[in-house]
């Protein structure tokens, strides 16, 4: 199996802890920290989360759920007062491909760790998927705007852990976080299965 991600800033990389650092903060990143299990650039990482990300496979999903609780022990999320909830894709997205991955993550992590699970965001807008854009063009900060609170949603929590499968840029998970914040939420905590650039 792949050998396990470094502890680093999610954003710029600096090694000691997955808190993101103050420099990244000071930057305007709204995320807190990350938790991620395995390095995107590993191939056979890469083409599970494909199979389940762009062909829609399910069939991959006890793999998935095999290697993030193999880990679970080894880097545990923050989880004390957390609600877990998931970065949403689009809508019509979903329909397409008849589930959200990043949905079904969050429910798994629920279970795992014992957390209440909601759905607090929606996507309002479609983007692309942010693996499939050219590395030059994916800057934090491209996507404010994209998420809106759930119209559901009638209380926020005060502590999130944010689902996604990968963690690219960051620009997505940022977005969402910063959405999260601006509407009240005081601390935000991503969590992936992989984390590392498409290219690497
Ligand atoms: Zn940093």
């Amino acid at each position: 199996m792949a050998r396990p991600e470094h502890v680093s800033c999610p954003f710029c990389g600096e090694r000691g802890s997955n808190q993101t650092c103050r420099t990244c903060k000071e930057q305007g990143s709204a995320l807190d920290g990350l938790v991620s299990y395995l390095p995107y650039g590993n191939p056979i990482v890469r083409e599970v989360i494909g199979c389940w990300k762009y062909d829609g496979d399910r069939s991959v999903e006890p793999t998935l759920q095999y290697w993030i609780e193999q880990s679970k022990d080894r880097l545990r999320p923050p989880l004390e007062n957390f609600i877990v909830t998931h970065v949403p894709i689009h809508s019509s997205r979903k329909r397409m491909r008849g589930f959200d991955q990043a949905e079904a993550l969050s429910t798994w992590l629920g279970e795992l760790f014992e957390m209440p699970v909601e759905p607090l965001l929606i996507r309002s807008r479609k983007t692309k998927p942010q693996a499939k854009v050219h590395h030059e063009k994916r800057r934090v900060g491209t996507l404010d705007g994209i998420f809106e609170i759930h119209p559901r949603v009638t209380e926020l929590p005060s502590c999130v852990l944010l689902c996604d499968d990968v963690f690219t840029s960051g620009a997505t998970m940022d977005a969402a976080a910063k959405c999260l914040k601006e509407t009240g939420v005081e601390e935000v905590w991503g969590f992936v299965i992989a984390k590392g650039s498409h290219e690497s």
